[in-house]
């Protein structure tokens, strides 16, 4: 089961890209395995799934130290800077920063280790109060002042869009974060590259690669509905 409605998203997903005249090798699907037990992402892996996200320090670590290690884990939740020293050269990138401070952080654990950490600066697009990211127009700010932190390197962009019913309703604010990507670009500011979106779950993933998404992050298409526990 997990296998068919793996293959489906990954349809899904060339399918977008042929719409939009896109090569399906520019999007990289991301299985976001968050409260989902070793077993079942051990079923993913064994269906070929390489790239899995999660959005909780503790649980990543542990599945990590469970799974085998040619998986590419991704840390897309919000991140407290007290965990940075946790995942720190251990994911293969970390889509969540918003913060000077938590860029700060990030790049004190880098260089203890002798490493540059790659990262995605989180955008608010949608501007809702409930969510975690900087606001768009303060976003190139923010961009300038983490690219002096030679610990850290700045690949793109990141995007949580609100919840829709019609995924149609997310197109502008997709089509707003590949332009604000797209003028940071043009700043040619050292240390940072724009290769990377990160945008997309399951209910606009194919919207989100139609306006140019570089990463989604699918849970529940690939995996099902979650069931949160009260350690959730
Ligand atoms: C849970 C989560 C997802 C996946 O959500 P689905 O709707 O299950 O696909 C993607 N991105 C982030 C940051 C998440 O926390």
């Amino acid at each position: 089961m997990l296998k068919e409605a793996l293959e489906q998203v990954q349809q899904n997903i060339r399918k977008a890209c042929e719409r939009a005249g896109r090569d399906p090798s520019e999007v990289t699907l991301i299985a976001v395995s968050k409260t989902k037990p070793n077993e079942v992402l051990q079923e993913a892996y064994d269906a070929g799934v390489r790239v899995f996200g999660e959005n909780k320090v503790q649980e990543l670590v542990g599945k990590m130290d469970s799974l085998p290690d040619d998986i590419q884990w991704h840390m897309i939740g919000h991140l407290q800077r007290n965990k940075v020293k946790y995942i720190a050269g251990r994911v293969a990138l970390i889509h969540s920063v918003d913060s000077f401070r938590l860029a700060e952080e990030i790049n004190i654990q880098a260089k203890k280790r002798g490493i540059i950490i790659p990262i995605l600066v989180e955008v608010n697009i949608g501007e809702e109060s409930s969510k975690f990211g900087v606001r768009a127009e303060d976003t190139i700010e923010l961009v300038r002042q983490i690219a002096e932190l030679d610990g850290v390197s700045i690949k793109g962009l990141m995007t949580i869009a609100p919840y829709v019913v019609d995924s149609e309703e997310n197109r502008p604010l997709f089509h707003k974060i590949k332009e604000l990507a797209i003028d940071i670009h043009n700043e040619n500011i050292d240390n940072v590259s724009m290769g990377i979106l990160s945008m997309g779950m399951t209910n606009d993933y194919e919207v989100a690669v139609e306006e140019g998404a570089t990463m989604v992050r699918v849970g529940t298409g690939i995996f099902g509905e979650r069931s949160y526990n009260i350690s959730h």
